[in-house]
């Protein structure tokens, strides 16, 4: 997987003041880059940039040396894959959810992807796995397993960059595991941004960078952070 450099990124949106003033971090490869600051500091038109739905007027994006703007907008949402922050899940199966994002996908595909998540048990023994739907039966995946549903997807079609918009939601210790585990599993293939809102995902996040106001405030890792304060 490549690495993400974001260099001297200036973004503003017609007639507001700049969104994005400046901003500078490298995001390595197989770790977890994890952005955190208030609303309103620039975090989600950060990942707008990443998937090219807007342009940088000044800085560039680069995955390894190759700056995002000279390539196309399709090719660059094939390599970064984003998970937004309330994904939905379609209804029907675990399975079923899996091959609508990647029809091809092989079984040894899927179970490598449905380990990764640690969602195995909502398919073993099942010929399809769970249904995901609401319905008269209810919600039969919690918000934490419709998340790693959501993760497994985007893997599926083997990214290059994971764009990780994390939910706010409480979870139970359990889904946390599960999380921490599916985010680290993903940082095994991929490079991992995420918008981190979880304090066990920035604690075990390799880089922090902390955004305010359009800034980079600081970045380095957790320790290095609260040693810093
Ligand atoms: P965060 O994700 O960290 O909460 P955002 O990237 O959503 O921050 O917002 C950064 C700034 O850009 C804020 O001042 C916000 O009001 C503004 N902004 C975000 N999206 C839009 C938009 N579509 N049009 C105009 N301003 C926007
Ligand atoms: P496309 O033109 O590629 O079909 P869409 O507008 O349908 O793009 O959005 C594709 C995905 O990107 C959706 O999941 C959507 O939620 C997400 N998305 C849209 N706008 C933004 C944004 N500004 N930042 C991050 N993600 C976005």
């Amino acid at each position: 997987p490549p690495t993400v450099t974001v260099r001297g990124v200036h973004f503003q949106y017609a007639d507001r003041s700049p969104a994005l003033t400046g901003v500078s971090f490298t995001a390595r490869a197989r770790a977890q880059t994890a952005l955190v600051g208030p609303s309103g500091a620039g975090k989600t038109t950060l990942f707008g940039l990443l998937q090219r739905f807007y342009e940088p007027e000044q800085g560039e994006i680069r995955l390894d040396d190759v700056d995002i703007a000279t390539l196309p907008r399709g090719e660059v949402r094939r390599r970064l894959a984003y998970v937004e922050q309330d994904a939905t899940t379609l209804s029907g199966t675990v399975r079923q959810n899996l091959l609508y994002s990647a029809p091809e996908a092989t079984d040894a595909e899927i179970e490598e992807v449905l380990h990764a998540t640690r969602l195995t048990e909502f398919v073993a023994g099942l010929p399809q796995g769970l249904d995901t739907s609401v319905g008269s039966r209810g919600v039969t995946l919690s918000g934490g397993e419709r998340q790693r549903l959501a993760i497994a997807r985007a893997l599926l079609r083997r990214p290059d960059v994971l764009l990780l918009d994390e939910a706010t939601g409480q979870l139970d210790s359990r889904n946390e595991q599960a999380l921490r585990a599916t985010i680290a599993s993903a940082a095994e293939q991929c490079t991992v941004l995420l918008i981190a809102h979880r304090l066990s995902t920035i604690t075990e996040a390799d880089q922090i960078v902390v955004l305010e106001q359009g800034q980079v405030r600081a970045t380095g890792s957790h320790q290095s952070l609260v040693d810093s304060d």
